[in-house]
């Protein structure tokens, strides 16, 4: 339950630098957080896709010169540590010399890390107000029963901190194989009123391809639901400047 677990009071109490230990001094805090994250194939992902400052042209944030920082999200404690691991190894294996081919890559997986939380009840505690760009929420658990409906991850009272942490122009991207669920999470995203839709052929001409790629096929549940020759729905949305009136 969530007693045993040890929650930071609020986001500035958090030292990411144990998370990102090559950025330590830099000040650096996750810019997408994966929520649910599973198994860690977005994380993977998406790591070597924003080393460096050129990926980001058309990024709706502020030009980035250091690599994206990404924090995955899990409740379930065996899963994180897999995650963990996963990530440690490689860190390990990237900087080894007998692997790597040039130094460059000696920083690689440096930018991704995981954090064991209920994010459907601390997510505010992890990410302070306007601080993150992209947040996703890939194969979410469809929790099926009317009456589980309240345990879905997109709700009207979630949605609130998910606009909270998320910053003007970031981007909420969702993907499921169920298409109930889809049509939900949509349902709540245009009723929402600080997110507006934004189609895939949008992104993609933004420079958002890639990320999209790793939405559809990185993650573990995504690769089970092709093995299956399941369908995947795609929905995405844009944090829209609050209104002043
Ligand atoms: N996104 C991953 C993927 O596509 O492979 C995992 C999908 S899996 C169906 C859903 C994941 O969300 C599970 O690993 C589950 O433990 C996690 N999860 C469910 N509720 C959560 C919550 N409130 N906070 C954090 N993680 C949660």
């Amino acid at each position: 339950s969530d007693h045993a677990l040890d929650y930071p009071a609020s986001p500035h109490t958090i030292d990411w630098s144990e998370h990102y230990p090559a950025f330590s001094g830099s000040g650096k805090r996750p810019e997408f957080a994966d929520i649910g994250c599973g198994f860690g194939g977005l994380l993977v992902a998406l790591s070597p896709l924003f080393p460096d400052t050129l990926m980001l042209g058309a990024f709706p944030c502020d030009p980035i010169s250091t690599p994206l920082t990404t924090a995955g999200m899990e409740i379930r404690v065996q899963v994180t540590q897999y995650v963990q691991d996963r990530i440690a190894a490689l860190r390990t294996t990237s900087a080894d010399p007998v692997q790597s081919t040039s130094s460059t890559t000696a920083a690689a997986y440096q930018n991704v890390s995981v954090v064991r939380a209920n994010a459907m009840k601390f997510l505010p505690n992890f990410f302070s107000k306007h601080s993150l760009s992209a947040l996703f929420f890939l194969f979410p658990d469809p929790h099926f029963k009317a009456r589980k409906h309240k345990a879905r991850i997109i709700s009207h009272t979630l949605l609130a901190e998910y606009a909270y942490v998320l910053r003007p122009g970031g981007i909420i991207y969702t993907i499921t194989d169920v298409h109930e669920l889809h049509e939900w999470m949509k349902t709540h995203l245009e009723a929402f009123p600080l997110f507006e839709s934004v189609t895939e052929h949008e992104l993609r001409q933004q420079g958002h391809g890639p990320v999209l790629d790793a939405v559809y096929h990185s993650t573990e549940e995504g690769k089970k639901v092709e093995r299956n020759d399941g369908e995947k729905w795609l929905a995405c949305f844009r944090r829209k400047e609050a209104s002043r009136t």
